[in-house]
């Protein structure tokens, strides 16, 4: 059996959590892949490796701090580790003309490094395994091509004799995350891409189960900041992609579509109290009726609503996917009730493309009204509880402007003034 096993950015800020990393991944031998995120925040006001990286363009002088993440790292570790080759070698790269994701992709490659000498594991450069397309988007059969015979290689190492260090009585091998390749360049996943890595390499490898290791205790029905709130101890995939979209950061949504494919259970744990029972993310949660799983929600003020004031021509709809069509509006999402819609654009969206967008509506129909909304959305996870949610939202005289059901969640849409206490209603009574 082989575990995948993917550590956050937190763990990995320094010496000390780093080491309580290494004593996770000894603890059970089955735990041979292991997939890294850069250094995160020690501290509040600290700031993440990746996001000195991208300083690093406009301010040089950024490239000290990043060393010294790295010597503090290495020091406290106490192993025996050549950065300076590192920054010479990638200093080398950036004169050359390197691409900028390559510049990104290194705090991820060289804590990958210094771990693996750390724990006795073989570094395996992600570029030579995640394959991704022209647009970005993974290439999973690439990728499996790809990895064949570099995982056939370790396959072999780990069944050899030779014997890791002296810290880890198995062997593994460490997977940088956040980036893969494209022509041979490497190319970023995008922020919290690190864990789409570990559900790529738990697919590559069929792994039993892909461990999330975080720095909370997995999907709590509120966001914790409200107060106390129910972590879930199993969720769906669906569940999980949903919360995530809707305001989560436990988990990156894309990281459950890779997993769903072989429905590699995904398992969220903390780093910083490995023994708490962490949530389960898998195909089905077969759960009680009238439970909510969780709630979730966005400012939004990029709202268009569309109105179809008569009954004339075409359904809405299909006015609708036209002028969309005709136009380059980017919608997050779209909801349809009788004769209005909403539309939820992307920060993309300019002016101009939302008046080519009326245009193209207005020449179908001369009576459409397009107004801009400041409306706010909000995401109930869960069975049975819209009815008990609109009755609270009523008697605290919130407006609920719409709502679209499906069968596993609702989403509704509140002006942004009454977002937080909305949050708040709903957390006082279903917490
Ligand atoms: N280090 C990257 C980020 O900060 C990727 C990751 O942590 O998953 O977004």
């Amino acid at each position: 059996m082989i575990k995948v096993c993917k550590f956050g950015g937190t763990a990995m800020a320094q010496a000390e959590s780093i080491k309580r990393v290494a004593d996770i991944v000894v603890a059970d031998d089955t735990r041979i892949g292991i997939v890294l995120s850069a250094p995160g925040k020690r501290h509040e006001y600290d700031t993440k490796v990746t996001d000195l990286l991208y300083r690093a363009f406009a301010e040089p002088r950024v490239w000290n701090d990043i060393r010294e993440r790295f010597v503090d790292i290495i020091v406290g570790l106490d192993i025996d580790f050549d950065i300076d080759k590192e920054f010479n070698q990638i200093f080398l790269d950036i004169n050359n003309g390197i691409n900028s994701h390559y510049i990104v992709s290194r705090g991820e490659y060289l804590i990958g490094k210094i771990f693996a000498k750390y724990i006795g594991f073989e570094f395996v450069d992600a570029k030579e395994i995640i394959m991704l397309d022209h647009n970005g988007n993974i290439d999973l059969v690439a990728t499996r091509r790809q990895s064949k015979v570099l995982l056939n290689q370790y396959m072999h190492y780990l069944s050899s004799n030779i014997s890791s260090s002296n810290l880890s009585k198995h062997k593994g091998f460490v997977l940088p995350g956040f980036y893969g390749a494209c022509n041979n360049q490497i190319c970023l996943l995008g922020r919290g891409g690190s864990d789409i890595s570990g559900a790529i390499l738990s697919n590559i490898l069929t792994a039993k189960v892909y461990e999330n290791w975080t720095d909370v205790d997995g999907f709590f029905a509120f966001d914790p900041r409200f107060g106390n709130s129910n972590l879930n101890a199993t969720i769906s995939y669906r569940q999980a992609i949903d919360l995530s979209q809707f305001g989560a950061t436990v988990l990156h949504p894309d990281s459950c579509v890779v997993a769903s494919i072989d429905e590699t259970p995904i398992i969220i744990k903390n780093t910083f109290a490995p023994t708490n029972c962490g949530t389960k993310v898998v195909k089905h949660n077969y759960c009680k009726k009238s439970k909510l799983v969780g709630v979730g929600g966005i400012k939004f003020n990029k709202i268009l609503q569309v109105t179809k004031p008569d009954n004339i021509g075409h359904p809405l709809s299909r006015d609708l996917l036209w002028a969309l069509h005709k136009s380059d509006i980017e919608v997050n999402n779209l909801v349809v009730n009788d004769n209005n819609a909403y539309l939820h654009l992307t920060n993309n969206t300019s002016t101009k493309d939302i008046n080519i967008f009326k245009k193209a509506l207005k020449n179908i129909n001369s009576n459409y009204v397009v107004a801009s909304r400041k409306l706010s959305l909000i995401k109930l996870v869960g069975r049975d509880i819209v009815d008990k949610a609109l009755s609270i939202l009523r008697l605290r005289d919130i407006k609920v402007v719409y709502s679209m059901v499906a069968q596993d969640s609702t989403l509704l849409g509140v002006y942004t003034k009454d977002f937080d206490k909305s949050i708040k209603v709903l957390y006082s009574s279903f917490a």
